[in-house]
């Protein structure tokens, strides 16, 4: 049997599951018997709201000591939750302060209603504090992928927003999320600083890890990662993502 890494980390949105969408059966099973062998790493800019219903939710029948091989690092590992003692924990969370959390929800905003960006018909809120990280989603946490794809189908209105953003919060970082979506979080946090915060969180070193996400191009939000030196592989979706691990799984 050859050696799976010592760990695999992957990215959630598209490279799990479908965009805020629950991991199908297959790739929840790939995941749990992934689990038996090595540990298992995801990292993803959605809070642990999603995790729980995406992730866990999904991983029906999983033992403890599966589940104890499980690192999870909700907006980019900013914070880490582990299963302790029959659980879910958080084990740390760098949050903004409230001071760089109210400039920010301000700043975007702003920005927004200012390029005629502020949308009246959305699916639940634009603008949500997740503590270590202020997302805008131009439709609403919970829009469909259709909306999302018309609203802004080159990414042009999401970048307009991303720099005139940035440069009123200098101090802070403004990151491309999903698709109608920006993230802000401190300078320097990105899923780089969340793969260094994971090797002491799993003890695991960088160079025998690997990370599988769908955003590793230049311009994604993946890219930190391949950045850093990390061995990375690129899937399209889900379906790309689980035909890999069958792969890994059967060698
Ligand atoms: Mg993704």
């Amino acid at each position: 049997m050859t050696s799976l890494p010592q760990l695999i980390a992957f990215d959630l949105d598209d490279t799990l599951a479908p965009s805020k969408s629950p991991l199908d059966p297959r790739m929840a099973s790939l995941i749990l018997r992934l689990l038996d062998r090595t540990k298992v790493c995801v990292i993803s800019g959605g809070q642990i709201s999603q995790f729980r219903a995406q992730v866990i939710e999904r991983l029906d029948g999983a033992t403890a000591e599966q589940l104890s091989r499980l690192y999870l690092m909700p907006t980019c590992g900013t914070q880490h939750y582990r299963y302790v003692d029959g659980d879910w924990r958080q084990i740390y969370a760098q949050n903004l302060t409230p001071e760089e959390r109210d400039s920010a929800l301000a700043v975007v905003e702003a920005v927004a209603r200012e390029l005629g960006y502020w949308e009246t018909e959305t699916w639940g809120p634009i603008l949500e504090d997740r503590g270590s990280q202020v997302t805008f989603s131009a439709l609403g946490q919970a829009a469909p992928v259709d909306a999302k794809t018309a609203w802004d189908p080159t990414g042009a209105k999401k970048s307009a927003l991303r720099e005139a953003a940035q440069a009123r919060l200098p101090e802070l970082e403004v990151r491309s999320g999903g698709s109608t979506s920006i993230d802000i979080t401190r300078r320097g946090i990105d899923k780089a600083y969340g793969m260094r915060r994971l090797v002491e969180q799993a003890g695991v070193p960088l160079d025998e890890m690997l990370f599988i996400g769908d955003r590793l191009d230049e311009d994604g939000n993946d890219y930190p990662v391949k950045a850093l030196g990390v061995e990375c592989r690129a899937v399209t979706g889900w379906p790309d993502t689980a035909e890999v691990l069958e792969e890994m799984l059967a060698a």
